[in-house]
Order: C-alpha cells, then structure tokens, then sequence
C-alpha cells in the first residue's frame, strides 16, 4: 500500500511505501476510493490538537470498498461500499458510552488522528465504526457527508429546530447544513468573512435567504446559530444575532480564543455549547435520510499525492471548496 504520512508535527506529509497490512479481530481493510479533506486534518498537521500518534496517516473522511475481513466480522462483506468516519473506536465501558453518548468517550480513537486515516490507498478500521453506503452516489460525492455532513447533522440537531438558522463560516459542513437545512423547511442566514462576495453568492445559490459579512447582523433575529469558523470572535456576535432563548452552537473542533463580552449578551436564557465528534447513531440516521435530501458537494479533486497541495489550498481559505485525493499511486 502507498500513504501520504504526516512523520513530525508541522512538517509536509511524505509519499511513502509500506507493506499491506491484514485486518485483526473485529476488522476490516478498506480500499480508498475517495477521500475527503477538512479542516481538522489542518488542526492535526499543525499540532493544534493535543497527542497525536506519530507517525499518522491523516484523512477521516473515507468512501471505499472492503477487500478483507477479519475474524469475527459479521454484518459486512468483501465488495460492499462502506465510509469510515472520524470516531474510529470508542471503549464501550465508560460513563460516557455505557450512556449512549460514545462521542464524550473516555477512550475514543479518531481516524487520522490516533489511528491511520485515508490519504492512503488502503485503511484498517474497526468494522464497528463503518457504515455501510450502498450504491448511490460517487464516492467523491459522498466523503464529505462522512464528517462534514455528520458534524453538521449532529450540530444542526443540538441547535433544536427553530426556523431561522444563522450558519458561520460558510465552508465544507455550511454549505452542506444550508441544504440539509432548506430541506427541512428553515430560512437559512449564511455568514462568511467580511467582504467575501463570492461565498456570499454560492450561499444565496444554495438557497440561503440572507448573506452578509460575519461582522453584520442579519435582517432577523435568529433563532439559532451555528459557528463552523474556527475564529473565536464570531462567538459574542452571534449571541448578539440570536433571540431570547435561543442557541449558539460551536461546532469546531478548534476555536482561537474567545473575547471577554457584556453579559447582557448571554442573558434572557440564550444558551452557549459545543458539539463534539458524533455518536454511529447519528451516522445511521444522517445517511438513511441522505439519499431524499438531494445534497449537493462541491469538490475539486486531488491526486493522493497532492495531499500536500489540497491542504495548503485549504489553509489558503478555499473555504467554500471541498478537496479530495484519489489514491491513484501513479499521480
Ligand atoms: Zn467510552
Ligand atoms: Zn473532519
């Protein structure tokens, strides 16, 4: 097998050689078909997320197929589609798991992040933690639903269901929200950084009722907000865009410090939270709905070995853009 693999923190990933490796117990091997990018592979390349393993093979947005089992794997067969997701494992026996809230678990594995991802042309995973695709859809199409689309579901359900839906930071999980959020019937109000016309209009095209700048209030009051940019500021603004009662949801992994604000901001019971990772649970009931929603990705595409490449044109702010590797060995 081949992998694009992130040896220090900080450094460029190195196209290497290694040998295939067999599944274990309770695993399968998964060949690659497309890969998406995110911003968390950012966080993990740059060190912003605390011990990583190293080396790591990053990428958590997986679409392939299965070309081994191992022993003791039922449910799943040789040929079948499947997506790997960013919950890699969790223990299954802490507080947190035994309470049905396994994306808090004590014990977790994330894929690319404390164990091998999918900037490679084969990945190992935990056969508990694939979901199964069928066969609708590319797998180019498909792979940013297996993060972006899943932190947005999870993000968009913790929000509650009130009908106007301010979304920050327009990117990779916006652009798929906005739709997934037309299509259960709310207004969509997109945000993106001031002055950037182009993703203002990618929004509006979306069916976003309002874009403006993220220093801006929107024309109504909000009944929720949900921030996917990782600037911390845009917290206290998006309080001020809510009403009484109503949410501000982060759902970045990463967030820079955010600014002391009045508490006048917070008061009236407008709640502040946070959303981490997502539970299978959430993985099954997205994707069963996925095929009726009609989501449209928006992708340029990568050869495996310009994961190097999709990752500087993100950090450049190709925000709007999802970024793909195909794990073509020959490119
Ligand atoms: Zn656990
Ligand atoms: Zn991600």
């Amino acid at each position: 097998m081949h992998a694009m693999i992130l040896n220090r923190i900080g450094s460029l990933l190195e196209w290497t050689s290694l040998d295939d490796h067999q599944p274990g117990p309770g695993e399968i091997r998964v060949k690659v078909g497309a890969c998406g990018v995110c911003r968390t592979d950012l966080h993990v390349v740059d060190g912003d997320l605390p011990s990583p393993r190293l080396p790591i093979i990053p990428g958590h947005e997986i679409v392939g197929r299965i070309d081994a089992l191992g022993a003791g794997v039922e449910g799943l067969s040789i040929g079948q589609r499947v997506g790997i997701p960013w919950l890699g494992h969790t223990c299954g026996i802490c507080p947190y798991c035994l309470e049905h809230r396994e994306n808090l678990c004590d014990r977790p594995l994330f894929t690319g992040y404390t164990r091998d991802g999918g900037f490679a042309t084969s990945v190992i995973a935990d056969a508990r933690y694939a979901f199964p695709l069928g066969d609708a859809g590319s797998d180019v199409e498909l792979a940013p639903l297996l993060c972006a689309g899943l932190i947005g579901w999870r993000s968009l359900a913790i929000g509650g269901d009130g009908k106007k839906l301010g979304i920050y930071g327009f990117g990779a999980a916006g652009h798929i929200v906005a739709q997934i959020a037309k299509w259960q019937g709310r207004s969509v109000f997109a945000f993106t950084r001031p002055g950037d016309m182009k993703t203002q209009d990618f929004a509006r095209r979306l069916g976003a009722v309002w874009a403006g700048d993220s220093d801006q209030m929107p024309p109504e009051v909000l009944d929720v907000a949900i921030i996917y940019a990782t600037a911390g500021e845009l917290v206290p603004l998006a309080l001020k865009a809510v009403r009484k009662g109503g949410r501000v949801v982060c759902a970045g992994i990463h967030m820079t410090d955010i600014p002391a604000f009045p508490y006048e901001l917070l008061w009236e019971e407008r709640q502040l939270l946070s959303v981490a990772n997502l539970t299978r649970q959430d993985g099954l009931d997205f994707l069963k709905l996925v095929p009726q929603m009609g989501i449209v990705t928006e992708t340029t595409r990568y050869p495996m070995r310009q994961a190097n490449q999709a990752l500087a044109d993100l950090r450049a702010g190709g925000s709007r853009v999802l970024q793909f590797l195909y794990p073509n060995p020959k490119l």
